[in-house]
């Protein structure tokens, strides 16, 4: 026989990846109920966390029921009784019992409910007592209880779980009661002991006992704390191992006197902001330092991103490296091209444009000289990240609008030079609280300071009365040359509604409106390089107004578009609405945004409100992230992060905080987690990222 090293683990870690058909109770077509909960192994199982719990800690009797009090009770239903009241008023009465009384449950016009009880059914029922004729609860929360919960007889603190349809609570109770009971002691500890103790974290076998079957609401909350500074600690360390990762490789350290300073300079036509120098200056830091830099750049919509990139390319190209830029469209890649070449004509700088649709004669020969090093400065799409494009000596990569690109995009690009440093830019401005999160891996700059000389925004929510005079207001701006967004929200799931909604609308405004405009109409379901074609027409002033039901691309430049009205504004987001107002105010004449909309809860009251008062997209993101959370917020999805099961990054901030700074000091002393005590932490990291392992880098 074989002897294995250390058969306890093995075994319970196979025991633990068994199928859940293992489960009693679970045969085929269960499991593939549960499959579609994404439980596969009897370890998802254990892992599929209550979204809620009932309280039945304190269920009480009848005999103890007081008029004015609240009671729980369990009780069965003795008889039905439905009858109009004198007002009118439909009333249902169900008489129920338990050993020591009985008592009338009644709930007013909820005719519905006849349906869902049927006499000997058992209920717990919640409410306060009253009395008529006889002892009654008043519209009392009810659950009907299913038989085999009868049988089971469970009081305490009840979970809830998120099921489909397919499988009730009753069932599913049973099958993790079943997989608590035999597996729960296979669950071993990933944390070492100081953490545990330092951070009074439960172990990990009992809390996950303790979140199925909870003993009190104090325990269940020590749970939730251990299970959640898990969650969180994993992700955390994904991020120090990257980051610990990054600052192992050598990268260039790249020279920059005031010579290189003064030269470039010159170059830039008017005073660099506060914001901007200070940015600068981080990245002239990292730059200059051997370690690769890894920085995000925010700073919102006219900030001045583009001067600081610049700056960092430069100092590549006058070291003798080449850059790369990347724009997540092709109208971008042209734009930044041209902005660029504007600053740089006076320089010797060798630029490219390279997208999807660059000729493919003209493209070999570019590729050609990309590789031998003719070319400086690539500016394109992701076509960059193409196996075809290889560098001589690629040395700065500059990346806009991040969020578009997700990490994996933006690792490809990296791996073309040998550790160039890399630039990201984003105009989404992002809450401190997600940034660390989400960026934990990226050192962040902000330009919080916009050049001087801007008009500020004005901002308006219109009401439907008012909508008309907004209209007069448009056609003053067309008459002054002035150009007009008009953006509709997607109306249905429906691309093919959708279109229809806003071929409609762009028909009307064309006809019944502005009969003596240019109407142009960008939709969803265009092909990009349409899309892109109708922006083109738009920026050169073939047309006065730009119907619109997708959000216009971030970062196009019209600067003689002065007007942005949002129909529907209240179903936009806040990040939504802000982006959408960047795209005017880009020029030097004022301009306004017209909110249109009668919003219905106090949410997008809320937003359009937060509209009015301010252009700031730091307060508006934090505000956004706020009212809608993270989840929301953005997809965590595409930034290349497990799905968060049990965290909250608002709610759990101190957790993260606490589990981020674990995580970094462990990683500070054993870089590749190759110690004995971080083995179970290193698996545990290797299994949450598994799709994903290039985003970590364990030795
Ligand atoms: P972003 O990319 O952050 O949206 P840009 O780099 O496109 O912003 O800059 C917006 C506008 O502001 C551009 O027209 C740019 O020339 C101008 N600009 C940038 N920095 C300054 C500055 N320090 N002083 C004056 N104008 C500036
Ligand atoms: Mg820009």
């Amino acid at each position: 026989m074989l002897i294995t090293k250390s058969p306890t683990k093995t075994t319970s870690q196979s025991l633990l990846h068994q199928s859940v058909q293992f489960l009693k109770g679970v045969g085929p077509k269960r499991s593939e109920i549960l499959e579609r909960l994404g439980i596969h192994t009897i370890h998802d199982m254990l892992h599929y966390f209550p979204r809620d719990y009932k309280d039945r800690t304190r269920i009480q009797k009848i005999s103890e029921a007081k008029i004015g009090a609240e009671i729980t009770i369990q009780a069965k239903i003795l008889a039905i009784n439905n009858r109009m009241a004198r007002n009118r008023k439909y009333i249902l009465e169900a008489f129920v019992t338990d050993e020591t009384g009985t008592i009338a449950a009644t709930w007013f016009n909820q005719p519905f409910l006849m349906n869902k009880f049927h006499v000997g059914d058992n209920l717990f029922l919640h409410g306060k007592v009253g009395a008529y004729k006889y002892l009654q609860l008043l519209s009392p929360e009810y659950e009907v209880i299913q038989d085999a919960e009868t049988n089971i007889k469970e009081g305490g603190i009840i979970p809830v779980y998120p099921l489909t349809e397919h499988i009730s609570q009753t069932q599913f109770r049973k099958i993790v009661k079943e997989a608590v009971h035999h597996f729960a002691n296979h669950i071993e500890e990933i944390l070492p002991k100081e953490l545990l103790v330092n951070n009074q974290l439960l172990p990990l076998d009992k809390a996950i006992r303790e979140i199925h079957s909870p003993e009190t609401f104090d325990t269940l909350k020590r749970a939730k704390l251990r299970l959640v500074y898990n969650e969180l600690f994993t992700l955390e360390m994904a991020m120090a191992l990257r980051r610990s990762g990054i600052k192992e490789e050598t990268g260039i350290a790249f020279k920059s006197g005031p010579n290189v300073d003064a030269h470039i300079r010159n170059l830039i036509p008017f005073t660099l902001t506060n914001a901007q120098e200070r940015v600068i200056h981080e990245i002239k830091e990292d730059m200059r330092s051997s370690k690769p830099m890894n920085r995000l750049l925010q700073g919102d919509v006219g900030s001045g991103k583009t001067v600081v990139a610049i700056y960092a390319i430069l100092v590549a190209i006058a070291n003798g490296y080449q850059a790369a830029f990347m724009a997540p469209t092709e109208i971008l890649s042209e734009q930044h091209f041209q902005t660029i070449q504007k600053y740089l004509q006076h320089s010797h700088v060798r630029m490219q444009l390279l997208t999807g649709s660059t000729n493919s004669k003209y493209k070999k020969d570019a590729l050609e000289q990309i590789r031998n090093g003719q070319i400086d400065l690539v500016i394109g799409t992701h076509a960059l990240i193409e196996e075809t494009v290889q560098f001589k000596k690629l040395g700065l990569v500059v990346i806009d609008e991040q969020h578009k690109f997700g990490v994996i995009q933006r690792l490809k690009l990296k791996e073309k030079g040998f550790s160039p440093d890399v630039l990201i830019m984003t105009a989404t401005p992002i809450p401190r609280t997600l940034s660390i999160t989400l960026f934990g891996d990226l050192d962040i700059s902000i330009l919080d300071e916009m050049p001087p000389g801007r008009t500020p925004i004005k901002t308006f929510w219109i009401s439907k009365d008012k909508e008309k005079d907004s209209y007069n207001f448009i056609h003053g701006e067309i008459s002054k040359g002035r150009q007009v967004f008009i953006v509709y929200p997607l109306v249905e799931e429906s691309a093919v509604l959708d279109l229809k909604a806003a071929v409609t609308e762009a028909r009307k405004l064309q006809h019944d409106v502005f009969p003596a405009s240019k109407v142009g109409l960008l939709h969803g379901q265009m092909k990009s390089g349409d899309k892109d074609k109708i922006m083109t027409d738009f920026k050169e002033r073939r047309y006065d107004i730009l119907v619109s039901t997708v959000i216009i691309e971030v970062g196009i430049d019209v600067p003689n578009a002065t007007v942005m009205v949002v129909e529907h504004a209240e179903r936009f987001g806040l990040a939504q609405l802000h982006q959408l107002r960047g795209r005017i105010g880009r020029g030097s004449e004022q301009s306004y945004c017209l909110l249109f909309g009668n919003p219905k809860t106090n949410e997008a009251r809320e937003r359009l409100k937060i509209m009015t008062k301010t252009c700031d997209g730091f307060k508006i993101a934090e505000m956004d992230f706020k009212l809608r959370g993270p989840g929301e917020f953005f997809g965590t999805r595409q930034h290349g992060l497990p799905e968060l099961k049990i965290s909250d990054l608002i709610r759990d901030f101190p957790i993260l905080k606490q589990a981020r700074s674990d995580a970094f000091e462990i990683v500070s002393k054993d870089p590749h987690l190759t110690q004995e005590t971080h083995q179970k932490i290193r698996q545990k990291v290797l299994e949450t990222f598994k799709d994903r392992l290039e985003l970590i880098s364990i030795g």
